[in-house]
């Protein structure tokens, strides 16, 4: 309700997104992003107004959008198509609903500098993830869930034993869900903002005065703490420089393992975590360990590692399931513990050809569909290389749990939100503005435990 009327709606939009986590979970159907204001059917279908969205970001690359872009491409033939398909009755927009579309489709631009960039090959993948992550929802974690209705009452599942794949009883589950949020001392605003993949400097935002939270919240408890309430998970983060530095993986990597042991303190023996988190690079990063065909020589060589002064590489998996060492054997007459370079382990593999093999072609921009052209584009496409979890994912499995990632675009999903909206609400709610960051530290905190529970739960 708040985070509602943060957003400038009353209780019908509280109840939307309410509804909208319920139609997730019940129906397998992920909201379609909803502009408020004028209702155009067009915009409704979410693939087309994808579709339209990184048409006019193809042309923002040649310079600037004007609301004539979005009328010539709704008029294009393939929007067009696409529209009478979807059974679109309207399928023409005037310049003036085009500059309605533009101010509506500002925060998804605004998103694209968080990296979230739009282009054919993301989409796909993107797509493709949602569907997946429905699919999971549904058949694995939903049906282990206890849940709540609009008045708060609680329904079980009839049973917890479902198929695994191990054929053990699986018992019941509970989510656990992860975000960041800043806080700044003049503004409030909601970011995610230290993503890897950008090749730049992380910025600090404004000028340093901000406080992140990263924190987990449970469907059954609120807050994650131990079960006597001295402990949580809550880490409090001064970004910047000459700050705490900047929140990266293996700061979350320490904060998740602690919440696995508050969660486990909670729960006790008989319950599984589910953690969820934001679909971020920085998630989404690999243990250092982690297989990876980038860097590798040809050849044998002493004392290689992937990352300067890190670990081994681990060993990878053979075709026929055994497990291969990428390190010759430290008794090796010729190469004691050397590395053994691309061209030995794909020989060990059956995969290096008699007439030999570049170790990668001219700046590993191989020809499209070939898999076999050079060494690396081998190593590259195999499975061990391929499906490797993150390392957030291998450190909660390991530890007995599950992790899983949330869809892009559609943070709406994490209930988180409407704890971040009502601390924010109460926090931007104090006239006075704090007069230095610890004072903001100590009002931030106390606005964020203010927030009760059955707020959270519906
Ligand atoms: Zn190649």
């Amino acid at each position: 309700m708040i985070v509602s009327k943060l957003q400038g709606h009353g209780a019908y939009h509280a109840r939307v997104i309410r509804q909208w986590i319920h139609t997730f979970i019940s129906s397998a159907r992920l909201p379609l992003h909803h502009y408020h204001g004028t209702k155009s059917s067009i915009l409704e279908d979410e693939d087309i107004s994808l579709e339209i969205q990184l048409k006019l970001s193809a042309r923002a690359k040649e310079g600037f959008i004007k609301a004539q872009d979005v009328v010539e491409i709704v008029a294009s033939p393939e929007i067009q198509t696409r529209l009478a398909a979807a059974g679109i009755q309207k399928r023409n927009i005037k310049e003036r609903t085009a500059r309605d579309w533009l101010q509506k489709f500002k925060w998804r631009y605004s998103k694209r500098k968080n990296g979230m960039y739009i282009d054919g090959h993301e989409r796909e993948d993107v797509v493709e993830y949602r569907k997946g992550f429905v699919k999971r929802f549904l058949t694995q974690y939903n049906p282990r869930m206890h849940t709540w209705d609009k008045v708060g009452n609680e329904t079980r599942p009839s049973t917890y034993v479902l198929p695994t794949p191990n054929g053990a009883r699986s018992c019941r589950l509970i989510l656990i869900t992860h975000d960041e949020s800043t806080f700044y001392l003049n503004d409030q605003r909601k970011t995610h903002w230290i993503h890897e993949s950008q090749k730049n400097e992380p910025q600090p935002k404004g000028d340093g005065a901000s406080v992140m939270i990263s924190d987990f919240l449970t469907s059954e408890w609120g807050l994650l703490k131990s079960r006597d309430g001295t402990r949580e998970a809550r880490v409090v983060f001064k970004a910047g420089k000459n700050r705490d530095g900047y929140f990266d993986n293996s700061d979350i990597l320490r904060q998740v393992d602690l919440a696995i042991d508050l969660f486990e303190d909670q729960a006790g023996p008989y319950v599984q975590g589910l953690f969820l988190f934001d679909n971020a690079p920085s998630h989404q990063k690999r243990h250092p360990d982690a297989r990876s065909a980038r860097h590798m020589p040809k050849n044998p060589k002493l004392n290689w590692v992937h990352h300067k002064e890190g670990l081994r590489m681990r060993p990878g998996v053979l075709p026929n399931g055994g497990i291969q060492s990428f390190y010759f054997p430290d008794d090796h007459p010729e190469y004691p513990g050397w590395f053994k370079g691309m061209q030995q382990i794909l020989k060990e593999r059956g995969l290096y050809p008699e007439k030999g093999l570049n170790a990668q072609c001219e700046g590993f921009k191989c020809e499209s569909g070939k898999s076999d052209c050079c060494c690396r584009r081998l190593l590259f496409n195999q499975p061990d290389f391929t499906n490797q979890p993150s390392a957030l994912e291998e450190l909660i499995t390991s530890r007995g749990h599950l992790c899983d990632f949330y869809p892009k675009y559609h943070c709406e999903l994490n209930f988180i939100e409407m704890y971040w909206g009502a601390a924010k609400f109460h926090y931007r709610n104090h006239v006075t503005r704090p007069s230095n960051l610890q004072e903001m530290e100590a009002r931030i905190v106390e606005c964020l435990d203010y927030v009760p529970l059955a707020q959270m739960r519906r």
